[in-house]
């Protein structure tokens, strides 16, 4: 049976409209239901059907859903040596050069041009590992095999390269990303000890109590994965295998939240503008990544670490909880945080830190950026997110995880911390900013 990592329940989680109800602000960890990678494995008749275009079909759709099929069937055989370990791959590459054949074709040519692309797979060298030169689809491939002749690492990201790409304000809205400051002087509640909350992890209403009563709550920190197993669909926790549901968490911790609603964040802490002061030092490119932890404030951010355009690391500072406000939990499998003992500033002290770098002329670049944003309780107009410049296949609520971009698109593996290290801030805002100069680069040798 296919073993998939699953996403952690929190490190504000980077992706993904997940299986887990209880956790996401809209991008619940590094997979999902049917993001790229590491997901619950799928099957043909989940061929998307949303590329069954209404309007303006050039070929059937029942023609496209056969082709696909069996296109699927070779990615799998040429990825057999790994299919088991990466079930999806085989999966998420058929769909992607199936479409790539489709919006190169014409109604009569699509057929063969299909035909030709399953014989060229068939031919590709077989593959033992995903980093190999024969994993992907062919514009992939060929993405690939350019951006190695010039990679995207080298190159210096400008304004008049992203001010293109800037998030319209219709588009901010949808991806649920603040945009006015809350009404209200906010911060007047910032501890919710004793409030009932909902458990992020457990999904059980409970009581906030301060003190890490590490034995309180029996939870699983990974996701639900589907599976199948001689035609058997079976859902398993992605942490420790066991069935899903019913089963009693594999690990014990505090009961822990997270504000989603951007009222109560506001009383948490006040959100406010990045914009008020324009200052010489201020950077036209940031691009920016938090890490959050559980404190008795909700999840709150413990690390900011920002990239300029050259992808050179300016600010990467831990951030202490404000006055009155206890940790409960540092989350460290996702959060690479184990203390706080080393950080100098809270919040407030980090934002006028941060008006030194960030203003009205910057753009801000991140991954699913509106996280960052309510973490950092920010309002800022100028946004660029790899999450819509890498859309999923299946379009919204989905989104890819930050890891699998970073390997596909720059050969590049992250997150690989595991429970002891976690993750890395300042790893994950420079793969942001690559992608973005890959997309960028990208867009230009296509004129
Ligand atoms: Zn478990
Ligand atoms: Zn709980």
């Amino acid at each position: 049976m296919p073993t998939a990592v699953l996403a952690p329940p929190s490190k504000i989680p980077r992706t993904d409209a997940a299986s887990r109800p209880s956790t996401s602000l809209a991008r619940t960890g590094q997979t999902a239901t049917f993001s790229t990678g590491l997901a619950p494995q799928r099957r043909v008749e989940d061929f998307p059907k949303f590329v069954k275009d209404v309007a303006g079909t050039k070929v059937p759709f029942a023609m496209r859903q056969a082709l696909f099929a069996t296109m699927y069937s070779t990615f799998k055989d040429l990825y057999h040596r790994f299919h088991q370990e990466h079930p999806n791959q085989a999966f998420d590459d058929a769909v992607m050069q199936e479409a790539e054949v489709y919006a190169k074709s014409n109604k009569t040519s699509y057929k063969n041009a299909m035909i030709s692309s399953i014989a060229s797979l068939k031919k590709r060298p077989v593959p033992d590992k995903l980093q190999h030169p024969s994993v992907g689809s062919e514009g992939t491939r060929a993405q690939r095999s350019s951006s190695t002749a010039s990679p995207p690492e080298a190159y210096t990201l400008t304004l008049s390269d992203v001010e293109p790409l800037l998030l319209t304000t219709e588009v901010m809205r949808l991806y649920g990303i603040p945009m006015e400051i809350p009404s209200g002087p906010g911060g007047t509640r910032s501890d919710a000890t004793g409030e009932e909350v909902k458990c992020d992890r457990c999904g059980n209403g409970v009581i906030l109590k301060p003190g890490r009563d590490s034995m309180a709550c029996q939870f699983h920190w990974g996701r639900v994965v589907r599976s199948s197993t001689g035609g058997e669909i079976s859902r398993t926790y992605g942490c420790c295998s066991a069935p899903y549901p019913g089963s009693a968490g594999c690990q014990f911790g505090p009961h822990v939240f997270m504000e989603k609603d951007l009222d109560r964040l506001h009383a948490r802490h006040a959100f406010t503008s990045s914009c008020a002061v324009e200052r010489p030092t201020q950077l036209d490119i940031a691009t920016i990544d938090c890490e959050g932890i559980y404190t008795t404030q909700g999840m709150s951010v413990a690390r900011v670490s920002v990239c300029d355009g050259s992808g050179k690391l300016v600010f990467d500072e831990f951030v202490r909880p404000d006055d009155g406000v206890e940790v409960i939990d540092f989350n460290t499998r996702f959060s690479g945080v184990t203390s706080l003992d080393s950080a100098n500033l809270d919040l407030v002290g980090i934002r006028q830190a941060l008006d030194a770098l960030i203003g009205p002329r910057t753009v801000i670049i991140g991954h699913a950026v509106e996280n960052d944003l309510m973490m950092l309780r920010m309002i800022h107009p100028r946004l660029v997110d790899t999450i819509v410049l890498f859309p999923s296949n299946f379009g919204l609520p989905f989104k890819r995880a930050l890891r699998v971009l970073a390997r596909e698109y720059l050969g590049r593996s992250i997150q690989q911390g595991g429970a002891e290290v976690g993750h890395s801030s300042a790893e994950d805002a420079l793969a942001t900013l690559d992608l973005v100069k890959h997309y960028v680069l990208d867009q230009r040798r296509r004129k």
